[in-house]
């Protein structure tokens, strides 16, 4: 019964899935259009020290859609990594992010800013990823120290041996490493111990419940004191009030990055922000 029922399932016309395909294909078809008529766009969050000044930012990419307006990355990255368009979405982020801190390092030289990207993990696997985000820094002309990768949690678990070797010859440069959405994922005490970062960055799911939530409580508690052993920076991510903060705070964590400081924004006004943090 259920095997036939499975078989007959197979030979149905699902619409929806079948609207799901087309739309697939025309959004990656948009995506290829947007790459070529500079679509994309990227907001910056700062991310604050203890004193509140704005020692950083996080490039977020958005795609400025001549219809839909901005779409946020949640709605095309994944469909990027799919088709592999992730790699010239990726690229072009590096190199946008990097020309911008270029700019910033000229206008504020007194401040010593970097700049934090998301790298997918597709894009990091790439053979050509270390040329690429050499040659992409070596042009804009930044520090490599300014610069400063995302990684997630799974990428490790895909390929722990490979991962560390091309993270260790990219923190030769110079670039900085963290591990975005620490928590969430399933790697392991051991992997964190080998592998080479600078920065846990705690997920903003730990964060949110804080004040309201012992085992979350609990958790960034942890991740902070684990990050202090590993003799790693720690950054947490979603700071939206004053509790969350003055909570992060008193147990150890010393730089921050969320609403309560700013969201992420067009680079005109992160120069706005600049007047006065
Ligand atoms: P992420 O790297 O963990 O970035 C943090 C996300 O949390 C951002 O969403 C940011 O806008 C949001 N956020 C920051 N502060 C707060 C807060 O106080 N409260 C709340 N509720 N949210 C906050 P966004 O910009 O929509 O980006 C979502 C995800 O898309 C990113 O998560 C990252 O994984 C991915 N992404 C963004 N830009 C890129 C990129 O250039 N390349 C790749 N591969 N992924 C990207
Ligand atoms: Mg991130
Ligand atoms: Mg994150
Ligand atoms: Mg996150």
């Amino acid at each position: 019964q259920a095997k036939k029922l499975g078989r007959n399932r197979i030979c149905f016309y699902d619409p929806v899935m079948q609207e799901n395909i087309e739309q697939k294909t025309t959004m990656e078809h948009e995506l290829r259009i947007a790459l070529s008529q500079e679509e994309l766009t990227l907001f910056y969050q700062p991310q604050v020290n203890l004193e509140g000044e704005i020692i950083g930012v996080e490039a977020l990419v958005r795609w400025n859609h001549p219809q839909k307006g901005l779409v946020p990355p949640n709605a095309f990255i994944p469909l990027a990594e799919e088709t592999g368009l992730i790699i010239p979405v990726g690229s072009w982020v590096l190199h946008q992010a990097c020309e911008q801190l270029s700019l910033w390092t000229k206008m504020y030289p007194e401040r010593h800013l970097h700049v934090s990207i998301n790298v997918s993990v597709k894009q990091f696997q790439e053979a050509s990823f270390y040329d690429t985000v050499a040659e992409v820094i070596a042009k804009s002309g930044v520090e490599t120290g300014r610069v400063k990768l995302e990684l997630t949690e799974s990428l490790i678990v895909e390929n722990i041996r490979e991962t560390i070797v091309k993270i260790e010859s990219l923190r030769s440069l110079g670039i900085g490493f963290s591990l975005d959405d620490f928590g969430t994922g399933y790697s392991s005490l051991s992997y964190l111990k080998r592998l080479p970062l600078d920065e846990l960055k705690i997920d903003q799911s730990f964060v949110r419940d804080i004040g309201n939530d012992n085992n979350d409580a609990m958790i960034v508690k942890t991740i902070i004191e684990m990050a202090r052993n590993f003799d790693l920076d720690v950054i947490a991510e979603g700071v939206e009030d004053q509790e969350q903060f003055k909570f992060l705070e008193e147990n150890g964590c010393t730089l921050f990055q969320g609403y309560l400081f700013g969201k992420p924004m067009p680079a005109k006004e992160i120069e706005r922000l600049f007047l006065d943090a």
